[in-house]
């Protein structure tokens, strides 16, 4: 049975830099995915918005406590419905994307929603039964996800965003800016970041996870790594993650790395003659095995399969 009230709390906030903290999801709360609260001097901005509308009371209310006003932007990095969900709670603010994400929210959205629902009643016992195979360390994580999800209060339908940008939007406050921007779709088909040019913070959604395995399921990993590529090169000294502690360029530099493993052990699949199920069997290199999220791994092999990176483009 779902639990109204989440084990733990659901995120932990910490300051990053002048005007910017990081709301980090804590495993068994339900947000599952992180945000940004962003003072630019009378105006507050939120990056992304949390899996439940209940998590997202709880970034308003932070938001409120750190910079002694409501959100007046909140900005969705994709369409997933892990970042978006908690948009209701953030009202009246007003919630910002680029129009394919708009889009993707109004059309696969209630889908997702409700494919969730139905699921994951039997997911959440699938985890307490002794043959789960979901790894111990992991358990946590996905039991806030699967409680979260079926805790929220019905009827409920995502709030998609009412203001979308092309490419860049800038926004003015009184002591600062921040830069919405996008490079396309890597994660996903539209991924927005947001980038405080004072003190290099890049708030990156899903285009970045720290300690857990990114998921291409939804993306195309020749392509990620080159937006990632694009976003090193803006100067990043704080990075937030969609998922995971804060990082760094370095943790940028490691998902990029990661993408380009799938490439290449794709493309060397591919030329072999191999097929994605013999692929997929090939073990886990030493050095992602204690990232969370591990069943992504095999689907994310298979995009990078599918999706196969056109001759000529750049590999380090
Ligand atoms: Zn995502």
């Amino acid at each position: 049975m779902a639990r109204l009230r989440a084990r733990r709390p659901h995120f932990r906030t910490s300051w990053i830099a002048r005007g910017a903290w990081a709301a980090i999801a804590e495993d068994g709360g339900y947000s599952l995915c992180n945000a940004g609260i962003i003072d630019l001097g009378g105006l507050t901005v939120v990056f992304d918005s949390m899996l439940t509308p209940m998590a997202g009371s709880h970034l308003a209310r932070e938001a409120r406590r750190r910079t002694g006003r409501g959100a007046d932007l909140v900005v969705n990095s994709h369409w997933h419905g892990d970042h978006i969900r908690g948009n209701a709670s953030l009202l009246p603010a007003l919630v910002v994307s680029t129009e394919k994400t708009r889009d993707l929210i109004a059309t696969l959205g209630p889908q997702q929603w409700a494919d969730d629902r139905k699921t994951m009643g039997a997911a959440l016992r699938d985890l307490d039964s002794p043959s789960t195979d979901v790894p111990a360390n992991e358990r946590a994580l996905y039991r806030g996800w699967f409680e979260g999800t079926l805790a929220v209060p019905l009827p409920f339908s995502p709030v998609p965003p009412s203001l979308t940008f092309e490419t860049e939007l800038r926004i003015h406050g009184t002591q600062r800016e921040l830069r919405i921007l996008t490079f396309g779709g890597g994660h996903s088909p539209s991924d927005v970041f947001a980038y405080l040019p004072e003190g290099r913070v890049a708030f990156l959604g899903d285009l970045l996870s720290v300690g857990l395995h990114p998921s291409a399921g939804d993306g195309v990993p020749w392509r990620w790594a080159q937006i990632l590529r694009r976003i090193r090169a803006l100067g990043v000294e704080v990075a937030v993650p969609g998922h995971g502690p804060v990082g760094s360029d370095r943790e940028i530099r490691h998902i990029e790395a990661y993408l380009h493993h799938l490439d290449r052990r794709a493309g060397a699949a591919r030329r072999a003659g191999r097929s994605l199920a013999e692929l997929r069997r090939e073990p886990m290199p030493q050095s992602f095995r204690a990232w969370k999220f591990s069943a992504f791994y095999g689907e994310n092999l298979a995009r990078a399969y599918r999706f196969e990176r056109p001759k000529g483009s750049r590999v380090p």
